[in-house]
C-alpha cells in the first residue's frame, strides 16, 4: 500500500526520491516524508501529514546529498500526523527507518526501550526499530539491521539510513515487497517498480526473509540469518509512458479506455484455432494433467475475488469441472482442507495482496498445486507460485481496477477453454469461443464508444443513497463487481444481491427512492430475472437494466445494451458500462476517482 523510495549514486537524491514518490501515489497514504544524508555528514529530515506536494512545500530550494529514503504512509499504528509520518529516526538523529507493514511485538519492545530511558517521538510501530538499529553494537549496518530484525516479530518492507554510514542504504523485506533497480554507478530501491522504471528497468526483486547492502557501485543480498544469497537481475517491460495519464483526467478513465488493447495482449499468441482451443504455456500442465483435476479452488481479495467468480462459472460452464471460488482472507484463516486433485488459483493485480500470498504460502505448505493469475510480472506472488497466466494489462494505476477485471475474466475464459477442449467442449464450441474472444476488444470499443449515455444514466443515480445490483448464475458477479465499483469511487452505498435471494430479505429495502440495476442478459434465465423486475416494480423500486439489445421489459426506467457473444462471455460485457457508471456517478459527485476515501491499490498488510 504505501510506499518506499530510495536512491545512492552520484546525482542529489532529494529530486528522484521525490519523483519516485508521485509514482506511489496512487497507492494510497495519508503521510510523506524524506530523509538524505547531506555533505556535512548530517541527516536531513522533512516529513508531514498529507500530498507528496505538501512535503515538497517543507523542502528547502537545494538539498544537496547523494544517499536518500523517502516514503508515503498508510497509517497502522498511530494517527496520520506530521509526527508519526516517516522516516523515523533514533536519539542522536543518525539513523532513519522507513518502513511499511506491521510490527507486531511493538508495544513489547516499546515499553522495554522506555525502561532503558528512550524517549520515543512517536506512536509508531516503525520507530522502534531506528532505536533498536541504534543500539547494537555491530560496525556494519546490515549486522546492526539484522540484528534488530532478530528482535522484531511482523512485516516489514524497510529502509535503513546512517548518517555515519553513508556509503550505503540496507533495506529488508518479509511479506512488504522490496525491488533494487540497477543504474550505472547508482543504484534505486523502491516497493513498486513504477518508482524507480524512468531510471532504469533492470531490477532485482527480494523475497522474503533477504536484506540487501546497497552501494552506488552494487549490491549484496542475504538471508536475515547472514548467509549470502545469489540474485538474477531481471527486465521490467513496462515503460515509462504508461505510468502517465495522457491527455485522460483520470486513470481510471484511462484504464476504461485501454481494454480492448489489454484484452489483445491478454488473448495475445494464446489462441490456438488449428485444434480450437487456447494454449497457455506458462500454467506447465500436460494434458493429463489437467484431466486429472477433480476441482477448482479460485483465491483473490476485492475485484479479484469477483473475477474469480466469473471464472469459477466459465470453469464449470465450458470444462465441467466444479469450481468456486473465496476470499483469500478466509481461506487462510480456516485452516483449509487442501486436496492432491484440486487445483488452485490465486489472482492478484499487483501479485503483492498479502491475503492472497499468505494463502498461496498456506496451500504450497500443505502440497497443494497453485497456479497464479496476476498483472505485474516478477511480483511475489507470480514468483511464489511459479507458474500461471501473466495478463500483460499494462501498469493499473487508479487504486480501483478496470482492466484487470476485465483481463482476469479473459485469463479465465482462456483457462476454462484448454481445460475444456481436453474433457468435452466439443471443436465447435471451442471454435465458437475463439471467434467471440477474438472479437471482445472491438465489442469493447463500442460500448465506451456510447459513453454520452452513461453519463446521462449517471445523472439518476448522484443524488440517491443507496443502490441494488441485482444478478444471476455469472450476472451476479457482475452486479458484485458493479456495486463494488460504484461504491468504492462514489461512496455511494451499493449492495449486490443474487435476483433469487431479493425475496428472502433485501427486497424489504426497496423503495421509490432505492434504484435497482438488474443484469440482464438475454440468455435462458431472461424470463427469470424479468420476474424479479416484477418483484421490485411492484415495491415502486426504479429499476435500469444492463442487458443486450431488444425492446427492454415493461416499467425499466432506463437500460443499456451491450453487444451479444457467446453466453459464457456476457459477463465480460455487461461489466463495461457499470464501470462507466461508478466514474461517471463519482465524476458528478467531485469525488476523488484515482484516490478513493480510505482505499490503497496493492493491499500489502493484512
Ligand atoms: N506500521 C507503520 C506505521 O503505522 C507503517 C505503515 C505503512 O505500511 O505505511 O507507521
Amino acid at each position: 500500500m504505501c510506499g518506499i523510495v530510495g536512491y545512492i549514486g552520484k546525482r542529489d537524491a532529494a529530486p528522484i526520491l521525490m519523483e519516485g514518490l508521485h509514482r506511489l501515489e496512487y497507492r494510497g497514504y495519508d503521510s510523506a516524508g524524506i530523509a538524505v544524508v547531506d555533505r556535512a555528514g548530517g541527516l536531513r529530515l522533512a516529513k508531514c501529514k498529507g500530498r507528496v506536494r505538501e512535503l515538497e512545500k517543507l523542502l528547502p530550494q537545494r538539498l544537496r546529498g547523494s544517499a536518500g529514503i523517502a516514503h508515503t504512509r498508510w497509517a497502522t499504528h498511530g494517527e496520520p500526523s506530521d509526527r508519526n509520518a516517516h522516516p523515523h529516526c533514533d536519539a542522536g538523529s543518525r539513523i532513519a527507518v522507513i518502513h511499511n507493514g506491521i510490527i507486531e511485538n511493538a508495544s513489547a519492545l516499546r515499553a522495554r526501550l522506555e525502561a532503558a530511558g528512550v524517549c520515543f517521538r512517536s506512536d509508531t510501530d516503525t520507530e522502534i526499530l531506528a532505536h533498536l538499529i541504534a543500539a547494537m553494537p555491530e560496525a556494519a549496518l546490515d549486522a546492526a539491521v539484522r540484528a534488530a530484525l532478530r528482535m522484531v516479530t511482523g512485516t516489514y518492507g524497510l529502509a535503513v539510513l546512517d548518517a555515519a554510514r553513508p556509503d550505503a542504504i540496507v533495506v529488508a523485506r518479509n511479506g512488504s515487497p522490496v525491488v533494487l533497480g540497477i543504474g550505472e554507478r547508482e543504484m534505486f530501491l523502491a516497493s513498486d517498480p513504477a518508482a524507480l522504471v524512468r531510471h532504469t528497468r533492470n531490477v532485482v526483486y527480494l523475497d522474503d526473509g533477504e536484506m540487501a547492502l546497497v552501494r552506488a557501485d552494487g549490491f549484496e543480498t542475504s538471508t536475515l540469518d547472514g548467509g549470502a544469497t545469489v540474485k538474477t537481475p531481471s527486465t521490467i517491460s513496462w515503460t515509462n509512458e504508461a505510468f502517465d495519464k495522457g491527455d485522460f483526467p483520470h486513470f481510471m478513465k484511462k484504464e476504461i479506455a485501454e481494454q480492448p488493447e489489454a484484452v489483445r495482449r491478454t488473448l495475445s499468441g494464446r489462441l490456438e484455432l488449428r485444434f480450437q482451443t487456447t494454449h497457455l504455456g506458462g500454467i506447465e500442465l500436460a494434458a493429463h494433467e489437467l484431466l486429472e483435476i477433480r476441482r477448482i479452488k479460485i483465491l483473490g481479495c476485492g475485484s479479484a475475488y469477483i473475477a474469480g467468480c466469473v471464472g469459477a462459472h466459465l470453469i464449470e460452464q465450458l470444462a465441467r469441472v466444479p469450481a468456486h471460488a473465496e476470499p483469500a482472507s478466509e481461506f487462510r484463516y480456516r485452516n483449509p482442507v487442501v486436496e492432491r486433485d484440486t487445483l488452485y488459483i490465486a489472482v492478484s493485480q499487483s501479485g503483492e495482496t498479502f491475503d492472497t500470498l499468505a494463502a498461496v504460502q498456506e496451500i504450497k505448505r500443505k502440497g497443494g498445486r497453485v497456479l497464479g493469475i496476476v498483472n505485474v510480472v516478477g511480483s511475489t506472488i507470480g514468483r511464489e507460485c511459479g507458474r500461471g497466466i501473466y495478463l500483460h494489462a499494462g501498469p493499473e494505476v487508479a487504486v480501483v481496477s478496470t482492466k484487470t477485471f476485465t483481463c482476469t475474466s479473459v485469463a479465465f475464459a482462456l483457462f476454462a477453454i484448454q481445460l475444456g477442449r481436453i474433457r468435452d467442449l466439443s471443436t465447435a464450441h471451442g471454435g465458437r469461443l475463439l471467434d467471440a474472444l477474438a472479437a471482445l476488444p472491438e465489442q469493447i470499443e463500442r460500448i465506451i464508444a456510447r459513453e454520452a449515455e452513461i453519463v446521462r444514466l449517471a445523472e439518476k443515480f448522484i443524488g440517491g443513497e443507496h443502490v441494488f445490483f441485482v444478478g444471476r448464475s455469472a450476472g451476479h458477479a457482475v452486479a458484485m463487481e458493479g456495486a463494488l465499483k460504484l461504491k468504492e469511487v462514489s461512496y455511494l452505498h451499493a449492495e449486490a444481491c443474487s435476483a433469487a435471494e431479493l425475496k428472502h430479505g433485501p427486497l424489504a429495502l426497496i423503495t421509490p427512492e432505492t434504484p435497482t440495476i438488474v443484469v440482464l442478459p438475454r440468455d435462458d434465465l431472461f424470463h427469470k430475472n424479468v420476474s424479479t423486475i416484477e418483484e421490485i416494480r411492484a415495491r415502486q423500486g426504479p429499476v435500469f437494466v444492463v442487458t443486450h439489445p431488444g425492446e427492454p421489459p415493461a416499467g425499466v426506467e432506463g437500460a443499456f445494451d451491450v453487444p451479444t457473444s457467446e453466453p459464457e462471455l456476457d459477463p465480460l460485457l455487461l461489466n463495461i458500462p457499470l464501470q462507466l457508471l461508478a466514474y461517471h456517478v463519482a465524476l458528478q459527485r467531485s469525488c476523488d476517482i484515482d484516490k478513493p476515501r480510505n482505499l490503497a491499490k496493492s493491499v500489502t498488510v493484512e
